[in-house]
C-alpha cells in the first residue's frame, strides 16, 4: 500500500516519498509525516537470517513506496560498504547487562553516518524520478557532527555539491580539522566570525533569498538541506532497530516476539522517534527511554505535559544533545493530537511565539510507552568510569548519558526487561571528556596522546576517521563575516 506525506501544519496535498526528500521541508513550514504506518511483512526469524543491507530494504521499501526495487537497492549498496568498518555496520555488544547498539562505525564515527551516508543517494534518485535536471545544492549550518557527517555523505557524489559554514570558534578543533581537511572537487567549507545562531541564520536567509533562488536555476541550480527533519533521514534509522531485534533474535538473546526496550540519548528526537516508528511497525519494543543531559526540556516535558525552551542553554560534555528546540518531536506532537494539523500549528505557533507550549491531558496519556531522565555532568562522567573499570568497555559521553538514564529507569521501575542502549558515537570522537573521566590524570596530555592512550586501554583500534585527521592537508580555509555568506556561495558556484 501506497504511503504519502502529509504536513504537520496543514492539510495540504500529500506528496509522494521522493518528493517530501526533494522539499525537505513542507510549503507551509511543517514537517512531513507519513499518512499511516506501515506494519512489517516479514516475520522476525526472517528478518533475523538477513544481512544489515537486507533488513534495510525490507523496512525502507515500506516507508519510500515510490522507489522501485532497483533503486532502493542500488542507494542501500553505494550507503552501507566498505566507508563503514564492519560488515555488521551496526553491532551489538553487551556490557553490564545492557546491548550496546554501535552506531558509530562509519566514515565520521557518529550515529549520523547512519543516515547521511545514504542521503545523498535518496536525493538524486529522488531528483531523476521528478525530472529535477538541476545539480543539488546542500547548504548546512553545522554545530560540528552534521556538517562533517553530510560532507563525507555528499563527497564525489555526482549531481551534488555541499556547502557548510561552521562558527570559526565554536566547534571542537578535532571537529574543525575533520571538516577542514574533507576531500572532494564539490565540497565547500567555510568558517564564519560569529556562533552557530549566527551561521544557521545565514542558512536560512540563503534558503530564503528569491533572487539568488532564481540566478540558481539559471545557473542550472537548487538548493536542498540534509538537515535532520527531512524523512530520507528518519526512515534509514528505523532500519537499525529492526536490525537489532533481528540479531538479538538469531544470537538466541531473545525469543521471538520477546520485548524489548530502547534507550536513546536524545537531542533533535529525530532517533528515538525512529524506535518509535519501528514500534509502531510491530517491532516489540516496550519502553522508549528518552535520555538527556543537563538540557533537560524533554524530560520536563514527558513529566509536566509543558514544552518550555524559556531557560538556560547549558554547554555539557554531549554538545551533540545540547539543544533546546527537538525539531523532530513536532511529528510525535502531531501524532498525538490525532493528526490533527490545526492543533498542531496552534502549538507548534506558541513555541515560536512564548517559547512553550503544553499538552492536553488526552494528548499526555498517549505518551505512556515514553520514559524520560536525564543525567548531570557528574552522573555521565562516573559512568564512563565506572563500565570502563567493571567491564573494560569505553564509550562516549551521549552514550553515557544514555546508560546513566538507564540506570535510573531500572532503579525507579525494577523493569528487568532486555535493553537496546543506542550508542551514538565512538568515545574516539569526543576523546579528552571520555579520558578525564576515567581519571583525571590524563588532563594534561594533548589530543592525539591522549587518542593513543584510549587505543590502549580499550583494546580498540584507532578508527580510521582519526587516523586520517592526523596529517592530513587543510584544504578549507575560507573565512568570512555573516553578511558575505551569499557571496561566498555565488562563487563557489561560479555565479556573478
Ligand atoms: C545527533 C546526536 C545525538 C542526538 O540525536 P537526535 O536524533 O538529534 O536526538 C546524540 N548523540 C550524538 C553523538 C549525536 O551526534
Amino acid at each position: 500500500m501506497e504511503v504519502l506525506y502529509k504536513s504537520t501544519r496543514s492539510d495540504i496535498a500529500p506528496v509522494k516519498a521522493s518528493q517530501a526528500i526533494l522539499k525537505g521541508l513542507s510549503d507551509d513550514g511543517g514537517l512531513f509525516v507519513p499518512d499511516h504506518i506501515p506494519a512489517l511483512d516479514k516475520s522476525l526469524s526472517e528478518l533475523s537470517k538477513m544481512s544489515y543491507k537486507e533488513v534495510a530494504y525490507e523496512v525502507m521499501k515500506l516507508f519510500l513506496t515510490d522507489f522501485t526495487e532497483e533503486e532502493l537497492k542500488n542507494c542501500i549498496n553505494k550507503a552501507y560498504d566498505s566507508k563503514f568498518d564492519t560488515e555488521v555496520i551496526a553491532p551489538l555488544v553487551e556490557a553490564d547487562g545492557a546491548y550496546y547498539l554501535e552506531l558509530f562505525h562509519g566514515a565520521t564515527i557518529a550515529f549520523k553516518d547512519m543516515a547521511l551516508s545514504i542521503l545523498p543517494h535518496l536525493l538524486i534518485t529522488s531528483a531523476k524520478k521528478n525530472n529535477v535536471k538541476n545539480e543539488i545544492v546542500i547548504l548546512t549550518a553545522t554545530s560540528g557532527d552534521t556538517g562533517k557527517a553530510a560532507l563525507a555523505g555528499f563527497a564525489e557524489v555526482e549531481g551534488t555539491k555541499i556547502i557548510v559554514f561552521y562558527p570559526k570558534n565554536g566547534v571542537s578543533p578535532i571537529q574543525e580539522k575533520q571538516m577542514v581537511t574533507q576531500k572532494g572537487a564539490n565540497t565547500h567549507v567555510i568558517g564564519i566570525h560569529g556562533n552557530f545562531d549566527d551561521a544557521q541564520t545565514g542558512v536560512k536567509q540563503l534558503f530564503n533569498d528569491k533572487e539568488l533562488a532564481k540566478e540558481m536555476e539559471e545557473a542550472g541550480y537548487q538548493f536542498s538541506s540534509a538537515n535532520s527533519i527531512n524523512i530520507g533521514r528518519l526512515v534509514p534509522q528505523i532500519v537499525y532497530y529492526v536490525y537489532a531485534y533481528a540479531q538479538l533474535l538469531a544470537e538466541g538473546e531473545v525469543k521471538e516476539g520477546e520485548t524489548i526496550n530502547v534507550v536513546v540519548p536524545t537531542g533533535n528526537f529525530g532517533n528515538i522517534l525512529a524506535a518509535f516508528y519501528a514500534k509502531n511497525m510491530g517491532l516489540p519494543i516496550g519502553k522508549l527511554i528518552c535520555a538527556s543531559n543537563d538540557n533537560k526540556v524533554l524530560y520536563d516535558f514527558f513529566k509536566t505535559g509543558t514544552y518550555d525552551r524559556n531557560r538556560e542553554f547549558v554547554l555539557t560534555t554531549s554538545p551533540s544533545m545540547d539543544i533546546l528546540i527537538s525539531s523532530n518531536l513536532e511529528r510525535l506532537i502531531y501524532r498525538i493530537a490525532g493528526a490533527d494539523s490545526k492543533k498542531n500549528a496552534e502549538l507548534m505557533s506558541a513555541l515560536s511565539g512564548e517559547g512553550k507550549y503544553t499538552i492536553t491531558e488526552d494528548m499526555k496519556a498517549q505518551l505512556k510507552d515514553f520514559y524520560g531522565n536525564y543525567a548531570s555532568e557528574a552522573e555521565t562522567a562516573q559512568l564512563i568510569k565506572a563500565l570502563y573499570e567493571d567491564c573494560g568497555y569505553v564509550i562516549d559521553t551521549h552514550t553515557a548519558v544514555a546508560a546513566s538514564v538507564y540506570g535510573k529507569y531500572k532503579k525507579d521501575t525494577a523493569d528487568e526487561t532486555k535493553t537496546v542502549i543506542a550508542s551514538t558515537a565512538s568515545p574516539f570522537k569526543f576523546t579528552r571528556s571520555v579520558m578525564e573521566a576515567i581519571d583525571t590524570k590524563y588532563s594534561s596530555m594533548g589530543d592525539f596522546e591522549l587518542v593513543d592512550e584510549l587505543s590502549k586501554i580499550a583494546n580498540v583500534s584507532v578508527p580510521n576517521a582519526i587516523e586520517e585527521i592526523r596529517t592530513a592537508p587543510v584544504v578549507h580555509n575560507t573565512v568570512c563575516d555573516r553578511t558575505e555568506m551569499k557571496e561566498k556561495v555565488k562563487e563557489f558556484l561560479g555565479i556573478n
